[in-house]
């Protein structure tokens, strides 16, 4: 039987909007107030409410994910080469460049896809003062053999942490791990501000020198006392988050039933395999990721995300490309194929596919029948 396409697009996923009444409420509270920007009450509650959700000591916010990793990496002063993953957003690794930092490529773990903690230890050198893991798909990094690592050869640990947004590991909040951690509130994540990011540590020293990095170095009318940015959050956004928040759970847990959807129709699919998620993790259901294996499946991960289209779904391939075959990149030594083997596997193999409260079952179901039409 021949499926019938989407009379729309379906795209791999669709923000979260609260009632624009209530964003109302709150924009007339800000008229009201002629406070815009700078921190104000909106800014202050939303990163109240964010210390409290993630179960960190401290938060701060940003006007996006990227700039707030920028300034973390500049906050640790961490020089020389870092020790990294290819597979993530071009963000991850640009921060660093932004920083005067070369990137060290290391391969990834073959079944969580974050960076394989067994061979960050080969790749440090004289120069290294830090690692960057990213928590993909908000799968954790082995946070504690990194941590093992970074303590015996005295380096910093930054985690991205733009998938995990209220993810928890044995109940703690993945904000906790590492030296600073980064979320981004982009639109496309689950809980967002249309634009926005914020950093979490432990550090209570870290917090006066974030603030400076994200406020020109301002400290008071008078003294201007270090090179900083621009990274601060404005009211608009912070009351944005502010109505989001409200609505993040029932997203969240509604993402958790879609999944178990998903892999009742996929997980006996010859061809076909799911990111496995450790049990003791809550998980910020940011994505829902296949890998194709093209020799069972009988057609390429390329070829289902074209074929995906003439039905009017919009898949997604993350990661691809990864970041070390960037042109400003794929000279360096650790950006070579041969030692990136299960990170240029998993680049070919991966599919994002559409994610979002709002599907219905029927919906969902349809995904799953047009996908395994394509099999040979
Ligand atoms: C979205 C994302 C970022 C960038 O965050 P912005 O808030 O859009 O600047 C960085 N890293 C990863 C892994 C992301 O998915």
């Amino acid at each position: 039987m021949k499926i019938k396409k989407f009379s729309q697009s379906i795209f791999t996923t669709r923000p979260i909007l609260p009632p624009v009444k209530e964003f109302n409420v709150k924009i007339q509270k800000i008229w009201q107030s002629r406070m815009l920007a700078n921190m104000g009450s909106q800014h202050r509650e939303l990163e109240k409410k964010i210390t409290r959700l993630l179960k960190v000591p401290y938060c701060s916010l940003f006007n996006n994910g990227t700039v707030a990793l920028m300034i973390a990496i500049k906050s640790l002063e961490l020089k020389g080469e870092v020790i990294t993953t290819p597979f993530t957003f071009p963000a991850s690794l640009t921060s660093l460049t932004w920083n005067n930092i070369s990137p060290v490529f290391c391969d990834t773990d073959p079944n969580t896809l974050t960076i394989d903690a067994n061979k960050i230890e080969s790749l440090i050198t004289n120069k290294t003062t830090g690692i960057l893991g990213v928590h993909v798909y908000g799968n954790p990094c082995d946070v504690k053999k990194i941590d093992k690592i970074a303590k015996k050869h005295k380096l910093k640990i930054i985690y991205d942490a733009a998938h995990a947004f209220g993810a928890e590991i044995n109940n703690v909040g993945i904000g906790n791990f590492g030296d600073i951690t980064m979320f981004s509130f982009h639109a496309t994540k689950l809980f967002h501000t249309a634009e926005g990011g914020a950093l979490t540590y432990k550090d209570k020293n870290l917090g006066q020198k974030l603030y400076l990095l994200k406020n020109f170095g301002i400290r008071n009318e008078e003294e201007v006392v270090l090179p900083g940015i621009n990274g601060k959050m404005n009211e608009i956004q912070a009351a944005l988050g502010l109505t989001v928040l409200k609505l993040f759970e029932k997203e969240r847990k509604k993402r958790g039933k879609i999944r178990k959807i998903y892999n009742h129709f996929l997980n006996k699919t010859t061809g076909i395999s799911l990111i496995d998620y450790p049990s003791n993790l809550v998980n910020s259901n940011q994505y829902f990721i296949i890998r194709i294996n093209t020799k069972k499946f009988g057609i390429s991960r390329d070829e289902v995300y074209e074929r995906f289209k003439k039905y009017n779904v919009f898949a997604r391939k993350y990661f691809y490309p990864l970041c070390s075959s960037y042109p400003f990149y794929k000279n360096l030594p650790s950006a070579s194929r041969n030692n990136l083997p299960n990170a240029y596997k998993a680049s070919s193999e991966v599919l994002a596919l559409p994610f979002y409260g709002e599907l219905t079952d029927h919906e969902i179901e349809k995904i799953c029948l047009i996908l395994l039409s394509f099999r040979k």
